[in-house]
């Protein structure tokens, strides 16, 4: 519309003392997108006409001939008779007598082979008559017009179409979040009577009773974790997660986070080797930092065969302190390693399928890494057959505030 605008009044009154603009709806109908004179009494004057006197979509003149053929329509002077020809009774054409219209100059506006729309110069007042030149000009001017009124479509298209994958989007995460939410009440009651009975609140547990019990509590955690996965999942998108930043040595995380998967390691007979220089320092939320390395860990142990090594290393790079995970497991192959951060992606589902996890765990991971601030990310290297490397990285606490800090 602004385009439109901007164009008649570009023509208005140089080259024409009125300007009109129609385009085609989608259902077929000529509407009135522009309309121009230099004076706006003259304008709502046309614009009534109009309104009481629509174009007839069948006439074999103006508008909807253009539209119909395509092809430009040139009248250097209405010739008197122009007028009763057109007119529908005594009062439009007592109407059109007024107006003055002298000569003009209708254009197809065309996009795409299609023709859309018809750009018309009117002259009255001035006695100027459009001759073969300003059919020229009139051309290119209406090709100009076609392609801006081209690109606010696809403009409109693809606002129109984001908005309603946006919320598709929120009523997805809105659903995520209150079913995961819902589904952890039950779950923390079956772990609540599991543990009665196994203390013998209800009486004496025999020995395959206990075995069951076990098994029990493993699903649970099992599925507690997944449901956990996805309402984490569901608060980054509705962009609800909260951060406590604090200024930490990396060391001090690390050293909690390998306790916790000490035990995994020895059951898969793997070995862990970490290093990590005692001065660098973090600015970052520690506890989202550890729920990330835990991620990167297990999924390390998951995809690493027995006997395998994982090494977990840091290294200031810039204003940045980069925390690599590597393995010597599977590897990911090229053409997957980006869409492993995509939610709900596993490479090869037969191999997780046995083990925690639903695809979110890096999703959720990178979500975590890039809320805690410029630079923080979490990247992946990987040889298939070889061994992968994620690497997390977090703003480095500058050297002076660290020695300030001691
Ligand atoms: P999940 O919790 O299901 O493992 P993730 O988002 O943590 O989901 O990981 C997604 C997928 O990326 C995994 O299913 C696996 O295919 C691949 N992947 C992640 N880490 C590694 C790794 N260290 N080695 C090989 N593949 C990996």
């Amino acid at each position: 519309q602004g385009t439109l605008g901007a164009l008649a009044r570009l023509v208005v009154p140089r080259v024409a003392d009125w300007c009109f603009v129609e385009l085609l709806s989608p259902d077929g109908r000529i509407e009135h997108a522009a309309i121009h004179h230099s004076d706006p009494q003259r304008v709502a004057w046309a614009r009534d006409l109009l309104a009481r006197y629509p174009i007839d979509p069948d006439a074999p003149y103006g508008t909807p001939q253009v539209l119909r053929t395509g092809k430009a329509e040139l009248v250097p002077e209405f010739p008197p008779e122009a007028y009763e020809m057109v007119a529908r009774d005594e009062a439009h054409l007592e109407a059109l007598r007024a107006s003055g219209f002298r000569s003009h100059l209708s254009l197809p506006l065309q996009v795409r082979g299609r023709t859309v729309g018809v750009l018309s110069l009117v002259s009255a007042e001035s006695g100027r008559r459009f001759g073969p030149d300003d059919l020229t000009f009139g051309t290119d001017l209406a090709h100009r017009a076609a392609l801006a009124i081209d690109n606010a479509r696809l403009y409109e298209a693809e606002r129109q179409a984001r908005e309603l994958a946006e919320v598709a989007n929120r009523s997805k995460s809105e659903f995520l979040s209150v079913m995961s939410h819902e589904l952890r009440t039950p779950l923390n009651a079956i772990a609540g009577y599991t543990e009665l009975i196994e203390m013998g609140v209800h009486g004496p547990v025999t020995p395959a009773q206990t075995e069951a019990l076990l098994r029990i509590q493993r699903s649970q955690r099992h599925l507690l974790g997944l449901i956990d996965d996805v309402l984490n999942y569901a608060r980054l998108e509705a962009g609800a997660t909260r951060y406590t930043f604090e200024d930490v040595p990396v060391e001090q995380i690390l050293g909690a986070t390998e306790a916790l998967v000490a035990p995994q390691l020895r059951a898969k007979g793997l070995r862990l080797e970490a290093g990590c220089d005692p001065a660098l320092t973090v600015r970052a939320d520690p506890e989202k930092v550890r729920q990330i390395l835990l991620n990167l860990l297990g999924n390390a142990i998951k995809f690493t065969d027995r006997g395998g090594l994982i090494t977990v290393e840091c290294a200031p790079r810039d204003d940045l302190v980069a925390i690599s995970v590597s393995d010597t497991g599977i590897g990911i192959s090229p053409e997957r390693l980006e869409s492993i951060f995509e939610p709900f992606v596993q490479v090869d589902a037969r191999l997780t399928r046995t083990e925690e996890g639903v695809g979110l765990g890096l999703a959720i991971s990178r979500n975590l890494a890039r809320g805690m601030g410029p630079g923080a990310d979490l990247t992946v290297n990987s040889t298939p057959g070889t061994g992968s490397t994620f690497t997390l990285t977090l703003p480095l606490v500058s050297h002076r505030d660290t020695e300030a800090q001691r």
